[in-house]
């Protein structure tokens, strides 16, 4: 294991002289490196670019086996370094009841080695109430990212269908705020038109800084890959009428601009790499009769489409 975590750090290393680093590199991430203990997830998210990893490009597990996770013991067991910055943990599952001691062991033997640690998480309260409660003792170290992706729980369970609701997550959300640690949202992927509402929702539980030490912030992303990542196995027509389609049309470049142009200058708001992608192509000209996104579900459900002002060039 520690000559995987050399190697991708090396990786890492030789990656970040050539470009920006993106994805779970990116500043405000795991720049020191990722660590996980265990192949496969039982949330099963549609989108999941590591059971995509660990199915066709590896062969680690099957796709049926990757919702019935498999600890990695001697992951648990080994010790940890101290990484040269923070460590984002976990990045290709996440801690869930059935991980939560190990995934414990670990995270103190990260912390005890003097690590920054950037815990990410779709989070469920049982599993937060027990990390605030065991990591107090680190808390100026640790961070938690919370993966917020809609507001929606029948959205939220048709992507991600083993995971925990809204409401837990925003419970998580204010817990861990209350209790003194720094706290950050990742919309990433947002999952579908109404980003801003799950932003609405948590605004008040996030970490400002300089408390954030740099780990702050409501990180909003594309779904990366979707041709070669994306799993529609079992879903209904009217499934892929309610919850692809509009997630297809919400990660066009006109959406996305508009979108930005919504919610930019804002609080805490940053943009991961696949937007900042799009806003710094150059602009397409926009027609004067084309439709402006409403952003709150509350809007397109009980006032109908929203006017607002658009820039036109
Ligand atoms: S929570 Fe993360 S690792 Fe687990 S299935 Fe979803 S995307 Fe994959």
């Amino acid at each position: 294991m520690e000559a995987d975590l050399a190697k991708d750090n090396r990786k890492s290393q030789i990656a970040n002289h050539k470009s920006r680093p993106t994805g779970a590199r990116e500043d405000g991430w795991g720049e020191g490196g990722t660590v996980n203990i265990q192949t496969g997830c039982e949330h099963d998210c549609r989108y999941c670019y590591a059971r995509h990893d660990a199915v066709h490009r590896w062969h680690r597990c099957t796709r049926t086996a990757w919702a019935e996770p498999v600890i990695d013991a001697g992951r648990v067991d080994q010790e940890y370094p101290r990484f040269k910055g923070r460590v984002m943990f976990p990045s290709t599952h996440d801690i869930t009841m059935r991980n939560a001691s190990e995934c414990l062991v670990v995270l103190r033997k990260l912390l005890e080695a003097g690590n920054e640690v950037l815990i990410v998480s779709k989070p469920s309260m049982n599993v937060t109430a027990l990390l605030v409660e065991a990591l107090k003792r680190w808390q100026h170290h640790v961070a938690f990212r919370f993966t917020i992706g809609s507001a929606s729980d029948n959205v939220l369970s048709f992507w991600e269908p083993g995971a925990p609701n809204f409401e837990n997550r925003i419970k998580s959300l204010s817990c861990a705020y209350y209790e003194g640690y720094c706290t950050s949202v990742s919309c990433e992927p947002y999952l579908d038109e109404f980003a801003p509402d799950v932003y609405q929702a948590c605004c008040a539980y996030l970490s400002r800084p300089p408390f954030d030490r740099g780990a702050g912030g409501f990180w909003i992303g594309k779904l990366r890959r979707w041709d070669s990542r994306v799993d529609l196995s079992g879903a209904t027509d009217e499934q892929i009428e309610q919850y692809v389609e509009p997630l297809r049309a919400a990660q066009g470049d006109e959406f996305i601009r508009a979108m930005v142009g919504h919610l930019s200058g804002r609080p805490f708001i940053r943009w991961k790499d696949s937007i900042r992608e799009v806003i710094e192509k150059p602009p397409q000209r926009i027609s004067a009769t084309d439709a402006v996104p409403s952003f709150s579900r509350e809007d397109t459900e009980e006032n109908g489409l929203r006017e607002i002002d658009k820039g036109i060039d």
